[in-house]
C-alpha cells in the first residue's frame, strides 16, 4: 500500500458531503469491495472521523518567531490528535497479496467494518506523512468559500488551492480585483 495515497484519502474523506449511504458509495466508487458493505453506521462513524479530521489539517504549523521549522505547539496539536485517535481506531496490520500488486501490507482486518478500514487506513497515512515528510503537509483551501483540506507534497510546500478549479478561480478574483483597483473611479 502506499501510506502517501492513504493520507491524500482521508483529505477527501474530510471533503465529501456524507449525508447517507449513496455519498459514501460514491465517495467509495473506485474501492467497489468496501462500496459493496457500506451500512448506516458506517457513515455515522465517519461523519465523526471527518469532524476529528479536519482540526489536523487546519492546525497552522508555522514556524514560532524566530524558528525556521514548523511551530511546536501545532506540531504537538497535530500529535497529539493523530495519537488519540490512533489509540481510538486500533491498526490491525496484515500481509496481502491480491491482485497483481505483489505482497503488500493492509492495515484493517478483512472483518473491519468499512468506516474501522479507511479510519486505520487514513490515520496510518496521516501519521507516517507527519514522521515521513512533517507536520506542515496538511493545509486547507485558500481559495473564497472553499473548506476543502489537502495533503501538500508539492516539492517547497507551497500548495494552497485544492484543486486547478479554485486555483484558476482564485486567480481570476485576484486579476479582477487588480482591474477594478487600477480603473478610474
Ligand atoms: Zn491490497
Ligand atoms: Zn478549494
Amino acid at each position: 500500500m502506499d501510506f502517501l495515497r492513504y493520507a491524500e484519502r482521508a483529505a477527501d474523506l474530510v471533503n465529501v458531503p456524507l449525508e447517507d449511504e449513496d455519498d459514501l458509495r460514491s465517495h467509495l466508487a473506485d474501492r467497489p469491495w468496501l462500496a459493496d458493505r457500506i451500512t448506516s453506521s458506517d457513515v455515522r462513524a465517519l461523519r465523526r472521523l471527518q469532524r476529528d479530521l479536519r482540526p489536523v489539517f487546519l492546525a497552522d504549523p508555522a514556524p514560532d518567531a524566530g524558528g525556521d521549522g514548523p511551530g511546536a505547539a501545532a506540531t504537538e496539536a497535530i500529535v497529539e490528535r493523530l495519537n488519540t485517535l490512533l489509540a481510538r481506531h486500533p491498526v490491525s496490520p496484515f500481509i496481502s497479496g491480491h491482485g497483481e500488486a505483489g505482497l503488500h501490507l493492509h492495515v484493517a482486518e478483512r472483518e473491519s467494518s468499512v468506516a474501522e478500514t479507511l479510519a486505520a487506513e487514513g490515520l496510518m497515512g496521516m501519521a507516517i506523512v507527519v514522521c515521513d515528510l512533517g507536520p506542515d503537509r496538511f493545509g486547507s483551501c485558500q481559495a473564497a468559500k472553499c473548506a476543502n483540506v489537502f495533503v501538500d507534497t508539492s516539492p517547497n510546500r507551497s500548495r494552497r488551492y485544492c484543486s486547478d478549479r479554485c486555483s484558476s478561480r482564485a486567480n481570476v478574483a485576484a486579476f479582477r480585483a487588480r482591474r477594478k483597483a487600477a480603473a478610474p473611479a
